[in-house]
């Protein structure tokens, strides 16, 4: 496929899915966060972004939501950066729980693994693993300016989410002082905690995010801004993390459907990786029982079915697959 018919066709498929899905029932604000409970349901955007910086949006690609879990792809991958893959996968992990994203039983299970950064218990390690070590202002900028070069624009944190957190965090808690029980967290647990709480509570874009999601997809470098965010070759090492674990227990039906790495956020967003060819990002609210937007999923599950765009697919042969049907 060329990319002016990548692009057009690509745009098409996003109209389609948008128009499609935009009415459809289904799936219900997260509300263990009380904030989330409050974002309009029906808000429903995608966006995606090519290798030259076209970035194409259909519906509320300009809303700020929660990134959630989601920020805990850029977190891993400036983890891998200040460190090396090879350390953040002695110290954290790389195996999928298939467990619920904030298990507590999986970390008793691995007692010697958080076992990915892409679970909560992973994603406060990494937050704890994060340089300057010991000094919070420190490691908060990194991680902010980490994900503003991805995106190529500025975050801010939604104050009002940061707090609703906050105040109802008591699972992670545990989490965050179990780890310490096992040696896991690298930092003082509650203020590593807090730098995680925050980070969920960055407000994104789904252009945002479909940015972020294009730099991880060429290599680290920010089809926007053309500046070299990380180093290339750890762009394997997080799509594999995001295609094992970025539905937490549903992630191999998601994978096996749809053949699209994505990392899926409690605020809605969604964010997807085709190495090489597109990052694409979908954001509405109303989410399944695993934590998963309903609209989102099935939004890109239509568009990368329609244009063959799974990463196990043949070299050359990416045919539409009708495994892919929604
Ligand atoms: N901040 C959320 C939590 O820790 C993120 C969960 C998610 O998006 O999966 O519970």
């Amino acid at each position: 496929m060329t990319h002016n018919n990548l692009k057009d066709e690509l745009l098409a498929a996003m109209k389609e899915a948008h128009t499609r899905f935009s009415g459809s029932e289904g799936g219900k604000n997260a509300d263990y966060i009380p904030f989330l409970a409050n974002v309009p349901s029906d808000l429903f955007g995608i966006a995606a972004c090519l290798p030259d910086g076209d970035v194409l949006a259909v519906g509320d690609t300009d809303y700020r939501f929660g990134i959630e879990s989601v920020s805990k792809v850029p977190t891993a991958i400036l983890a891998m950066e200040q460190y090396s893959a090879g350390e953040v996968l002695d110290r954290i992990g790389a195996d999928a729980t298939g467990l619920p994203f904030n298990s507590i039983m999986a970390i008793l299970l691995e007692n010697d693994h958080p076992s990915t950064p892409l679970v909560n218990a992973g994603a406060i390690s990494a937050c704890s693993m994060i340089k300057p070590t010991g000094d919070a202002d420190g490691k908060w900028k990194a991680i902010v300016g980490f994900i503003e070069g991805l995106c190529g624009s500025g975050v801010e944190v939604i104050d009002e989410l940061y707090k609703s957190e906050s105040e109802t965090n008591f699972n992670n808690k545990s989490i965050a002082w179990l780890l310490k029980n096992y040696g896991r967290i690298y930092d003082d647990p509650d203020m590593s905690l807090d730098i995680y709480t925050r980070q969920c509570s960055i407000g994104i874009t789904a252009k945002q995010l479909a940015v972020m999601a294009g730099t991880i997809a060429f290599g680290g470098s920010n089809p926007i801004t053309c500046k070299h965010v990380f180093k290339p070759h750890l762009t394997p090492h997080i799509v594999s993390l995001m295609a094992t674990v970025g539905f937490y227990e549903n992630t191999g039906d998601w994978l096996f459907t749809t053949g699209l790495p994505a990392k899926s956020g409690v605020g809605g967003g969604i964010m997807g990786v085709i190495p090489g060819v597109v990052g694409i990002a979908a954001f509405a609210p109303p989410l399944d029982k695993a934590g998963n937007s309903v609209k989102a999923q099935n939004a890109l599950k239509y568009i990368t079915g329609k244009l063959g765009l799974n990463i196990f697919a043949p070299a050359g042969a990416r045919q539409p697959v009708k495994a892919a049907k929604v």
